[in-house]
């Protein structure tokens, strides 16, 4: 028996208790796949009794909730008493016994209103707080709930999974079998829909899959904010082994931060080397489980179906590890996938749930549009009243149609969804208006005065090389650039020219592309502008080496020196009614110069810092006035000068910090 196996047998929360357990014990083991000995069973079992509370194997249905009363401005009797599932007189009624007087169109207290809905069981929130702490400014981002979700609430979710891999290695045929095998066995009616993703069910646990297979999709999602992908399952075919796009695609996953598996796949076919894409994978850092690495590596046929369960299980076990959770019991939240105007039902929008339950009726902002949910449609074409987190459901009743990768957010009630529609949508227009996205350019980077660059300190950076060897050389050089205040991060290092994925993989993650003896695919251009990305092309590479050096220093904080450069001591002071006052002073050592900085001091008591606003010796403007020289200056914004004053003249210079 394995640690993973007598975790789920003892419905533990996570097969870590397990390994922690035999550590006690002194007993140490490699992973949650390390197979235990009879005594070690022994040791856990008698440590967790079964009778421990057990992991839910499906979602369990969410404890009905104290319901939320948002409420912004004023509170209207008639609208009140439609939050409370009241009927307006009901509640006048209610309010009369509290000696208040309403009419239906009247105003209620907040007060009064609070201890109301309270009596009916509702917990109440003014609105205006809401929207004060998560303000609309950015048209796809709506107000979020406003309490983080507790430990307690929280429920163990379905793995979100994405395929990837080398173009014919299989994706799209592993995905057709899994969910014709899967799904259509158990289902009650309902013709399977395509809405962008599905589920299956194995040993009663659920995995999503997501339909678009490919890093360029996962990465377009998530140029767009929406990071779905729990676990990326990379595809090699067995005949075929590693290609430059199942690099691609496990450099995607890497930035991206989701945990990897691998699927060797066609093993059905005579040249299958599943030994041989071991080797490779061990190559690129992904060394198999069973020879010793982390890399969960399942042999798998799309054709004959083989292995496929083992995969679905190892699916499974790597989601355990993931501990993956989510609020079932809060108003819904997730991302559209894929939306469409179809005829007779309107906007549709096909959304996975991150958290929380969606529902029927729900009012929902979906990007800056806003609508009402008048069904759901599962992706087994059956209409559902609700979706939990991870799961995939078409949704009608939006006013237009999302992009994919919009947040959609269940709101408070329709007239908060649709304000907040408005305001994102004049947001919206605004910025169509003005805005060219926000770029992150190297130049950026090398002013220091950059805050996104300040606050990053990392530099991201994807290399594009014309071959293998020159890719090598300026990857061995870049990490000859020594600094520990700044990283530097190669999220992907591949030969061949620039092209929209590397784009998107940089949007999505902040970085710089950097290309070395190559072009641009067509439409590049087109895409980097419309998503802000910087590309750089350089033909040598110490020019490369510069740049990048330059902008790791960029992304310091320059060390700001002040430098006394001399002092003068105020003999006279002259009101010039329309100029203000003028200190006529001596230089007593040093030199005062126009553009430097001053202090006055008074006694040795620091009375003002500031700049000059004019230097002068006999009525001219002097750019500099030596020592036992008199001039009279101004100060910005200080006049009240004394014959004794000292003046100390200071300039300021930032120096670059060393990497
Ligand atoms: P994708 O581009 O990665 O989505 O690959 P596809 O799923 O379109 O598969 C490419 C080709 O490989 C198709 O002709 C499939 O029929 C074939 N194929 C996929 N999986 C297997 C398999 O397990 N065994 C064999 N023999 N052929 C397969």
């Amino acid at each position: 028996m394995r640690v993973h196996e007598l975790a789920r047998e003892l419905g533990l929360r996570s097969s870590q208790d397990i390994l922690d357990k035999l550590h006690e014990h002194g007993m140490q083991l490699k992973n949650h796949m390390s197979p235990l000995t009879d005594e070690q069973v022994d040791i856990i079992r008698k440590a967790f009794p079964k009778s421990a509370t057990p992991t839910p194997a499906v979602l369990p249905k969410p404890e009905p909730q104290k319901k939320t009363i948002l409420v912004r401005g004023p509170i209207i009797v008639k609208e009140f008493a439609e939050q409370l599932g009241l009927k307006p007189n009901q509640l006048i009624a209610e309010l009369m016994m509290m000696n208040i007087f309403a009419s239906i169109n009247e105003r209620v207290d907040l007060k009064i209103a609070q201890q109301i809905a309270e009596k009916h069981g509702f917990s109440f929130e003014h609105e205006k707080k809401i929207i004060e702490r998560k303000p609309v400014t950015k048209a796809p981002e709506p107000a979020v709930e406003p309490t983080e979700d507790k430990n307690e609430d929280l429920a163990t979710r379905p793995p979100i999974v994405t395929f990837m891999g080398h173009v014919d290695h299989g994706k799209t045929s592993l995905l057709d079998k899994i969910r014709n095998t899967k799904v259509a066995a158990g289902e009650d009616g309902g013709i399977t829909q395509h809405i962008g993703a599905y589920t299956v069910t194995i040993n009663e646990r659920q995995i999503t899959f997501l339909d678009t297979p490919g890093h360029a999709a996962f990465t377009q999602m998530r140029a767009r904010g929406a990071n779905l992908t729990d676990i990326a399952v990379i595809i090699v075919d067995a005949q075929d082994g590693i290609m430059p796009q199942t690099r691609e695609a496990i450099q995607h996953a890497r930035a991206a931060k989701v945990a990897l598996m691998v699927a060797i796949n066609k093993i059905d076919l005579r040249g299958a080397n599943v030994d041989r894409v071991k080797t490779q994978l061990q190559k690129e850092g992904l060394a198999p489980e069973d020879w010793g690495g982390t890399t969960i590596c399942c042999p798998v046929s799309a054709l004959t179906g083989a292995g496929l369960d083992h995969l679905l299980e190892m699916i499974l076990l790597q989601a355990d590890m993931l501990e993956l959770k989510a609020n079932p019991g809060r108003r819904a939240q997730g991302y559209v996938i894929e939306a469409r105007l179809e005829p007779g039902m309107g906007p549709t929008a096909n959304i996975v749930v991150k958290r929380g339950t969606l529902k029927v009726g729900d009012a929902i902002t979906c990007g800056p549009y806003w609508g009402r949910v008048k069904a759901l449609i599962s992706d087994k074409g059956i209409k559902v009243r609700t979706a939990g987190p991870s799961l995939a459901v078409k949704v009608l009743g939006l006013t237009a149609v999302p992009e994919p990768g919009m947040e959609f957010q269940v709101q408070a009630n329709d007239r908060v969804a649709r304000e907040m529609s408005e305001t994102a949508l004049e947001e919206k227009r605004k910025q169509e208006i003005a805005v060219t996205p926000k770029r992150l350019t190297l130049d950026d980077l090398m002013k220091p005065a950059s805050s996104q660059a300040r606050e990053a300190r990392k530099l991201r950076l994807i290399l594009k090389g014309d071959v293998q060897g020159s890719l090598e050389a300026i990857q061995n050089s870049l990490a000859g650039i020594k600094s520990d205040k700044v990283v530097l991060d190669i999220l992907l290092a591949s030969v061949g020219n620039v092209s929209s994925n590397d784009v998107l993989l940089a949007r999505a993650s902040e970085a710089i592309i950097i290309g070395f003896h190559v072009g641009k695919d067509d439409g590049v251009n087109a895409t980097a502008k419309r998503e802000g990305v910087e590309i750089r092309l350089y033909s040598i590479i110490y020019e490369l080496l510069d740049e990048v050096r330059n902008a790791m220093v960029g992304l310091l904080e320059p060390i700001v020196k002040q430098t006394v450069v001399g002092h003068a001591e105020v003999l006279q002071v002259f009101e010039i009614s329309r100029k203000g006052t003028v200190a006529g002073c001596r230089c007593t050592d040093g030199k005062l110069t126009s553009r430097a900085r001053a202090r006055v001091k008074r006694k040795g008591d620091l009375l003002f810092e500031g700049s000059l606003i004019s230097l002068k010796r006999f009525q001219n403007d002097a750019a500099e006035v030596r020592e036992s020289q008199e001039c009279g200056l101004r100060l910005d914004n200080f006049s009240s000068f004394q014959p004794g004053d000292i003046i100390e003249c200071f300039e300021v210079e930032k120096i670059a910090q060393q990497l």
